[in-house]
C-alpha cells in the first residue's frame, strides 16, 4: 500500500514510518519540521520506497494514497503553547484537509488524538466513554480542544461522507528520538540527570502520568488502522501509573546521577491524574503493552547519552 504519515519527521511519526517501510509499504512522510527533524528519518532516506514532502497541513494537498496517519501537531506543551493559534489551525485545518483528501481518494484515515481530550479527568482510570473535563479557554485549550474538534470532524466525515476513519487516544509516550529540547517530562528529566543538572518537578510532584514505550504504541496504532469495522476512539497507553516525583527519583536511580530534585510552579490546568483503561484495546485489537518502564527507559537513556555525547 501507499501510506501517508503527516508529522512523520517527529518522535512517534519517525518510528511509524520505519515500521511501515519494514512491512513493505511505500511511505510518504509529510512534515513542516516545526518540532520534527530529518535526522529522525536518516535510516530511511536511502530507501526507494520512502518519500519526504515538506508541507504544512494547514494548507491543502492532493496525493494518491491508500492510508493516512494524521499525526502532524506539536505534542509538547512548551511547543504547542508557543503559537497557540497555529496549534489550533494545525489540528482543525489539518484534519479538514486530510479528511478531504481521504474522501477524494477513498483512503482510510487514522487521527492521532490524545488523553488530553479527557482534560483534568474526574474519572479514573479513563475509559473511552468518559467525555472529559476540559477548560475551553485555558493555555492547554488550543491543543485539547483542537484535538476534540479533530475527533468531531472524523466522526462527521464518517457519518456524512462515509469516510473510513480511525481515532486513537494516545497516552504519554516516550522513547528514542524524543527531541532533547522537547520540554516533555521524560526528555527533560533524562537530559537533566545526564547533565548533572537539577531535575525540575513542577508543583509537589503528586500529579500522575502513565508512560508507554513507543514500540508498543506503534503496534497499537497499526493494529487499529488495519482492523475492519472499528472506528474507535480507543485508548492506547500503558496503565502503569506513577507520580511525577516518583518518576524523577526513578530517573536519578537509573542514570546513577548526582542530580537533585527541585520544585518549580505547576503550570495552570496541568492534569492531576492520568491512567488509560485499555480494556477496549485488549478486546478489539488484542493489544496490550509489552515493554516495562525500566526496559523502555534503559533504551531511552542510552539514546540520550549518545545524543549528548555527539554534541
Ligand atoms: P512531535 O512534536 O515529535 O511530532 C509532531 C510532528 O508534526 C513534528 O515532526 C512536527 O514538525 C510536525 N508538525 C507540526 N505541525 C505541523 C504542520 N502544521 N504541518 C506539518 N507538520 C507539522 O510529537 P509526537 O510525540 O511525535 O506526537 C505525534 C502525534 O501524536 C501528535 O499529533 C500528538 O498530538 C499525538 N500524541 C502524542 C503523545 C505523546 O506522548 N508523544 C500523546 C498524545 C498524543
Ligand atoms: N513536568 C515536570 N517537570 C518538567 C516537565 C514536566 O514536573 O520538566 C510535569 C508536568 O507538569 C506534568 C507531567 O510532568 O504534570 C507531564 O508533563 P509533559 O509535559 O511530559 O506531558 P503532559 O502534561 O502533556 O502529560
Amino acid at each position: 500500500m501507499r501510506v501517508l504519515v503527516t508529522g512523520g519527521a517527529g518522535f512517534i511519526g519517525s518510528h511509524l514510518c520505519e515500521r511501515l517501510l519494514g512491512e513493505g509499504h511505500d511511505v510518504l512522510c509529510l512534515d513542516n519540521y516545526f518540532t520534527g527533524s530529518k535526522r529522525n528519518l536518516a535510516p530511511l532516506l536511502g530507501s526507494p520506497r520512502f518519500e519526504l514532502i515538506r508541507h504544512d497541513v494547514t494548507e491543502p494537498i492532493l496525493l494518491e494514497v491508500d492510508q493516512i496517519y494524521n499525526l502532524a501537531c506539536p505534542a509538547s506543551p512548551v511547543h504547542y503553547q508557543y503559537n497557540p493559534v497555529k496549534t489550533i489551525k494545525t489540528n482543525v485545518l489539518g484534519a479538514i484537509h486530510m479528511l478531504g483528501l481521504a474522501k477524494r481518494v477513498r483512503a482510510r484515515i487514522l487521527q492521532a488524538s490524545t488523553s488530553e481530550v479527557y482534560g483534568d479527568p474526574l474519572e479514573h482510570p479513563q475509559t473511552e466513554k468518559y467525555w472529559g473535563h476540559v477548560n475551553p479557554i485555558g493555555i492547554r485549550s488550543c491543543y485539547d480542544e483542537g484535538k476534540r474538534v479533530a475527533e468531531t470532524l472524523m466522526m462527521d466525515y464518517h457519518r456524512q461522507n462515509k469516510v473510513d476513519v480511525r481515532i486513537v487516544r494516545i497516552f504519554n509516550t516516550y522513547g528514542p528520538r524524543m527531541a532533547l529540547e522537547d520540554g516533555r517530562v521524560v526528555s527533560n528529566f533524562i537530559a537533566q540527570a545526564l547533565r548533572g543538572e537539577d531535575l525540575t518537578v513542577f508543583g509537589d510532584g503528586s500529579q500522575t502520568r502513565s508512560f508507554c514505550y513507543v514500540d508498543d504504541l506503534v503496534e497499537g496504532i497499526v493494529r487499529l488502522m488495519n482492523k475492519d469495522g472499528f472506528t474507535g476512539p480507543v485508548n492506547i497507553g500503558n496503565p502503569t501509573e506513577s507520580t511525577i516525583l516518583e518518576f524523577a527519583q526513578r530517573i536519578i536511580a537509573l542514570t546513577g546521577s548526582r542530580s537533585r530534585i527541585v520544585h518549580r510552579p505547576l503550570p495552570s490546568d496541568d492534569p492531576r491524574q492520568r491512567q488509560p483503561d485499555i480494556s477496549l484495546a485488549r478486546r478489539e485489537l488484542g493489544w496490550e503493552p509489552k515493554v516495562h518502564l525500566a526496559e523502555g527507559l534503559e533504551q531511552t537513556i542510552a539514546y540520550f547519552k549518545q545524543l549528548l555525547a555527539r554534541r
